[in-house]
């Protein structure tokens, strides 16, 4: 078979654009690996996808015309062409991957920056999307750690078109709004001068090829909304608001691309004891006034039960104590945080007479002049 890429598609060497188109659509169809029993029918495919690539675009042809087959294919290696597709695109994928701005030379790299590069149509391997989620912990789990079932829904690959989004005998016909290309070029005016702007084919969404028949379970998305139940493991010491990853447990892949990851936030819920702070907590310890002058030995809980403390003679209120050790496990690290205890005397509301009368004597004691408001009990004793 030649190789000339008029004789490749069957036309003349004065052929029209829209003889080229058809004459392309005619081989697509005849030579389309779907179709076609022909054992050479990819390699076929592709030359005439290759011919009606060059033939085309009106500066190629003008080269290849002038050059002849071997000396523009020599040019085209070398990249002297202008690189739109040149150096053999990889299999049936290539559509997509040729360069929108074929003719700018070194500009390519900044004007990808600009549009986003040449787009991929559906054949070249897509990542999935990362997923994510939060679930909500309490902060005894979040320091003792625990493993969770986690269910959520996501899209994963429709298992019965296999993510083809179409029956596998369903019949295909080259897309005739972008000639099998997935894609189609728009010329725009920039600043820096005209740019040829490529977008995914809306008619075949990229793929190239439109099918008979859509898969019923997926409308033809290649996706379906599943549940799905992981066992997600959260580890002593996380923080609210940290971030866990479940690599490959996204959104799937598409055409061999890998699955995105699953994120998940975990939120600690808010403690009616302790404050954390880091891997430190705080606590509010209530005393006596006695306790606190006398000094104690007081009991503290902490998430890993309680423990005794002590309290010097003479402890005011307000003042904090440490205890190394008894906060949160440190993330991923060895070791705890310290539970910071901050003492608060509480001042008695509720005095018997005997106690009444004690504070009164200690405050006399102390030479404190002390205008006691006529108390419950004076009042009492006076109503006899
Ligand atoms: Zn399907
Ligand atoms: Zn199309």
């Amino acid at each position: 078979m030649s190789e000339d890429f008029y004789e490749v598609l069957g036309v003349s060497r004065d052929a029209s654009e829209e003889e080229i188109q058809q004459a392309y659509r005619e081989k697509a169809r005849e030579y389309h690996p779907d179709v076609s029993d022909d054992p050479d029918a990819e390699e076929k495919f592709k030359k005439a996808k290759k011919a009606k690539e060059v033939l085309l675009d009106d500066e190629k042809r003008r080269m290849y015309d002038q050059m002849g087959h071997e000396r523009f294919e020599q040019a085209e290696k070398r990249g002297a062409t202008g690189g739109g597709g040149a150096g053999g695109m990889g299999g049936m994928g290539g559509r997509g991957q040729g360069n929108p701005f074929g003719d700018m030379g070194g500009m390519n790299d900044i004007f990808e920056q600009f549009f986003g590069g040449g787009g991929g149509g559906r054949d070249a391997p897509r990542q999935g999307q990362d997923l994510k989620t939060r679930l909500s912990v309490s902060l005894e789990e979040a320091y003792e750690g625990l493993t969770r079932n986690l269910t959520v829904t996501r899209p994963e690959t429709c298992p019965d078109c296999d993510g083809a989004g179409h029956p596998p005998d369903a019949d295909a016909e080259t897309c005739p709004e972008c000639n099998g290309q997935g894609q189609t070029t728009r010329v725009q005016q920039t600043p820096l001068g005209r740019v040829q702007q490529t977008q995914t084919c809306r008619r075949c969404e990229g793929e190239g090829t439109l099918y008979s028949e859509t898969c019923s379970t997926c409308g033809g998305e290649g996706k379906v909304r599943n549940e799905a139940t992981l066992q997600v493991d959260i580890p002593p010491g996380i923080q609210d608001g940290q971030s866990l990853r479940m690599e490959g447990e996204g959104a799937p892949g598409e055409s061999g691309g890998r699955n995105g990851d699953l994120l998940i936030e975990v939120r600690v819920e808010e403690h009616d004891q302790f404050d954390r702070d880091g891997d430190d907590l705080r606590f509010t310890k209530a005393v006596s006034f006695p306790q606190a002058v006398f000094g104690a030995t007081v009991e503290v809980p902490t998430l890993d039960g309680s423990v005794e403390m002590d309290l010097d003679a003479g402890t005011q209120s307000g003042e904090v104590l440490r205890l190394q050790g008894k906060g949160m496990p440190r993330l991923r690290r060895r070791g705890h945080g310290d539970l910071y205890v901050q003492v608060q005397i509480v001042t008695p509301s509720d005095l018997n007479e005997e106690q009444h009368e004690a504070l009164e004597a200690f405050a006399e004691a102390g030479g404190e002049e002390i205008d006691v408001e006529q108390g419950f009990f004076e009042k009492i004793k006076n109503s006899f």
